[in-house]
């Protein structure tokens, strides 16, 4: 990094189950530091619902455009899911906001945060976790939308995702109540990760020289 110029983002993964409070703990994130942080936008081949925003909520592209942004590999990551709706993170996106000095926080499952590591090494995986099962169950239920079946399946694979934690960098739980400090922890993670010796290759070439290894 010269001096002066704004140094690069970094990508920020955050996964959890329905309940686990992640939505809440992004909102937060986005409200608290809006300069150093951006919600990934993803391209969608579904329909937009009332109220949504091309752009804002979603891209919303056809599945033509859907397929050939895969061919010039252009998402980081994409899921099908099995009504044929489509979802990707559009690369091009993610690399301007990068370049921004934007830390770019992609809410995704933890498939999409095993590819989108593979393929940005320095990416940070969270998971927002609830603070145990019971409690999970709780929110689920305390949300009193969804039917038993619909609350048995979200359980399970909200199960599913928590065992997956250990594929992950960091671990943080939203406590009741309090949707401030998740938001703040993974900040001060974010700072300390931006601290890497890894992620500043530019700055430790001014001691070692470029030759160094
Ligand atoms: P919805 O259609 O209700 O907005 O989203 C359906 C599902 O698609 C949700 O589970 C959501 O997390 C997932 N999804 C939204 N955007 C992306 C994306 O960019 N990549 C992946 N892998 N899943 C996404």
């Amino acid at each position: 990094m010269a001096t002066g110029e704004k140094k690069r983002g970094q990508i920020l993964v955050i996964s959890g189950p329905a309940g686990s409070g992640k939505g809440t703990t992004v909102a937060e994130i986005l409200r608290l530091y809006p300069e150093e942080f951006v919600l990934s936008v993803s391209c969608t081949t579904r329909a937009p619902r009332d109220g949504e925003i091309d752009g804002v909520h979603y891209r919303f592209i056809t599945a033509e455009e859907f397929d050939r942004r895969i061919e010039e590999d252009n998402f980081l990551e994409y899921a099908r899911y099995c009504n044929d709706n489509n979802y990707g993170t559009p690369r091009d996106f993610v690399e301007k906001e990068l370049n921004r000095g934007k830390n770019v926080i992609l809410e995704i499952d933890v498939k999409g945060g095993m590819q989108v590591k593979a393929k940005m090494p320095g990416t940070v995986l969270i998971m927002v976790a609830p603070p145990d099962l019971p409690t999970l169950e709780k929110r689920l239920r305390g949300r009193g939308t969804e039917s038993e079946e619909e609350i048995l399946k979200r359980l399970a694979r909200g199960r599913q995702e928590l065992e997956q934690m250990d594929l992950y960098d960091y671990v943080v739980t939203l406590p009741e109540g309090d949707v401030t400090s998740p938001a703040v922890r993974i900040r001060e993670i974010m700072r300390a990760e931006s601290c890497r010796v890894v992620k500043n290759a530019d700055f430790r070439a001014r001691f070692y020289g470029e030759k160094a290894e």
